[in-house]
């Protein structure tokens, strides 16, 4: 796990600080009261995960482009994700489909001991796995592949999460859950998709509907 001090990266001004520290307020608001999966998002740099034209938007409520045709999601999804992968506990360690930027498995890395995370997109995989690299992480494991097949190396995994919206929950995924795991997805082929919580209990996946959300297709392949 890893101490994003402000001051230990470059281009964190004190401007920053104060925006972050809003944006943590505005969370609570919300209804986010997981206070560890708060004070990571205060000392988690977004804006070093966006380009640098958009830095100054990098705290607002909103999805950001990050280049390819995708988008980093709002930080009340972000944390409302890993508050609810880590309402039973924190699992051993997450597989996360969809690494994109990077900032999900930055946040979740600071959270629980490992973090897996897979991206079909060879540009976005190179670049965030640079970047997390240049943080000092070394419990964020990359790989390039389509994210359908999870990590099966690696698996069983106490909590799987996707950042893309597939149009039903693969298979393989659920396999990969360990028996008390938790798998949360975005689900659905429109622009407006269900996030849905797995669970298995006694041997049974159980899926719950939480909120509504918008996140761009799961896609096959890699690029
Ligand atoms: N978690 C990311 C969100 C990125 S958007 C972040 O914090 O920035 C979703 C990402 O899922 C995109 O980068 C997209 O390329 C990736 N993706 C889509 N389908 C995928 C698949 N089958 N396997 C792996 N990644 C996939």
């Amino acid at each position: 796990m890893h101490d994003l001090t402000p001051g230990t990266l470059h281009g964190i001004g004190m401007t920053s600080q104060r925006t972050r520290d809003r944006m943590v307020d505005r969370l609570r608001g919300q209804g986010i009261q997981n206070e560890a999966v708060l004070s990571i998002m205060a000392a988690t740099p977004r804006h070093l995960f966006v380009d640098e034209a958009l830095a100054t938007r990098a705290y607002e409520d909103t999805a950001l482009p990050i280049g390819y045709g995708q988008t980093l999601s709002q930080p009340y999804i972000v944390a409302r994700m890993t508050e609810v992968l880590l309402e039973a506990g924190t699992p051993p360690s997450v597989l996360e489909i969809g690494t994109g930027s990077g900032y999900q498995a930055a946040v979740l890395a600071q959270l629980v001991p490992v973090v897996y995370t897979v991206e079909r997109i060879g540009a976005l995989a190179q670049r965030s796995n640079r970047l997390l690299d240049s943080f000092g992480f070394r419990n964020i494991h990359f790989k390039l592949d389509d994210g359908h097949t999870g990590w099966e190396e690696c698996a069983p995994f106490g909590a799987v999460v996707l950042t893309a919206a597939p149009a039903e929950i693969p298979d393989t995924l659920l396999k990969q859950l360990t028996h008390t795991g938790r798998l949360l997805a975005p689900v659905g082929t429109g622009e407006r998709q269900q996030l849905m919580l797995v669970t298995r209990e006694e041997g049974l996946f159980v899926r719950r509907m939480l909120d509504q959300v918008s996140f761009v297709p799961m896609r096959p392949g890699r690029e």
